[in-house]
């Protein structure tokens, strides 16, 4: 099953069933990225390692966010109440897969928190989020909408304008919420016997009062990987939906009772007809819309003949670093997006920061 992307991360298409809306990320070809630095021009190319380029280089939505999750205080009503009413406890809205965002002083871009005993205590919509290193909790709060108005100069954004704007923390915070917050949406029935579920764990469970179920987030692993040949050039796609000129990495989602290395190699045959021997994994990245974890991968073609299937890929090429880098100068190949792992994957291979755009 192809992975779905109209978006920011790949070029496949297609997606779970309950992707629904939001479009899903990006299964292949194009992301982009966060503030590249340098990296060496070998890195990730050809079809051996992981990419050592990647090491110490946060992509965004990867990096660690230096929340410890503490899960083990889901389920204690007691701890949850005491650590919701502490004085140094913040609390930020999630709705519609937005957050209120705002600009600081010194020119940082921060996600929007207020002191939780300053919030409605509305436990039916309160995820626990986890703890920073300073001790602060942290709760988001499930609402229709965002609050109409905070400070002056906050506004809403989604993930794909904050991930690149915010720290590795509020990112964090903001993922791990707007995850939550898309599985709980679509998750509102029992699948074992219809009946209605309810909240539970802080936002961690979905519990069927009708037949005793439990059931937890979804997560959809989906690979994304860009292929290079023994000649050193990049294998791009286009997806049917794209714009001309839009080309990212192949990407796709894995299917039942199968491996994630053979996800690899069946995504890349079916979509560009290429085959693919080596596969090393480089990072994933979560990208919840409304599920998906982007499992980033370098893959080695043996084969470069390509033939694309024409339902999700209506051209695939063969890119030498200098034939990318005249395409991007004449317009002819738009740069990636900035906040997915399908441009840290290309970047990789580049060896040098790609010219980007926003989300
Ligand atoms: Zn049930």
């Amino acid at each position: 099953m192809p992975a779905d992307t109209t978006d920011a991360n790949a070029a496949a298409t297609g997606g779970p069933a309950d992707s629904q809306g939001e479009p899903e990320p990006a299964v292949t070809a194009s992301t982009t990225e966060r503030e590249p630095t340098d990296s060496s021009p070998t890195d990730g190319a050809g079809s051996s390692g992981p990419a050592s380029g990647l090491a110490g280089r946060p992509v965004a939505l990867t990096a660690p966010s230096g929340i410890d999750r503490s899960a083990h205080h889901r389920l204690d009503e007691a701890w949850l109440a005491a650590a919701w009413s502490h004085p140094t406890t913040r609390c930020f809205v999630v709705s519609g897969g937005q957050v209120l965002i705002d600009e600081t002083p010194d020119g940082r871009t921060e996600l929007v928190t207020t002191p939780s005993f300053e919030a409605p205590l509305t436990e039916a919509h309160r995820y626990f989020l986890g703890t920073d290193d300073d001790g602060v909790r942290y709760f988001a709060l499930q609402r229709d909408a965002l609050p109409g108005r905070m400070d002056q100069s906050a506004r809403p954004a989604g993930l794909r304008e904050a991930g690149l704007l915010l720290s590795d923390r509020d990112a964090g915070l903001m993922v791990h919420a707007v995850a939550l917050e898309n599985w709980q949406r679509l998750h509102r029935f029992c699948s074992r016997c219809g009946g209605k579920t309810v909240i539970a764990a802080a936002g961690h469970v979905r519990r069927c009062p009708k037949c005793g179920a439990e059931h937890y987030p979804r997560t959809d692993p989906a690979v994304i990987m860009a292929v290079t040949d023994d000649d050193d050039r990049i294998l791009l796609g286009r997806q049917v939906h794209w714009p001309e000129g839009r080309f990212s990495t192949l990407a796709g989602f894995v299917e039942p009772g199968e491996s994630i290395e053979a996800a690899v190699r069946r995504e890349v045959f079916e979509e560009a007809g290429v085959v693919v021997g080596d596969v090393s994994y480089v990072a994933s990245q979560p990208w919840p819309f409304p599920s998906s974890l982007m499992l980033g991968f370098m893959a080695h073609a043996t084969t470069t003949h390509t033939e694309v299937d024409g339902e999700e890929i209506s051209e695939a090429r063969w890119f030498s670093r200098d034939e990318l880098t005249a395409a991007f100068a004449s317009g002819e190949v738009l740069p990636p997006f900035g906040i997915s792992i399908a441009a840290r994957l290309i970047e990789t291979w580049y060896g040098r920061p790609l010219p980007t755009r926003g989300a």
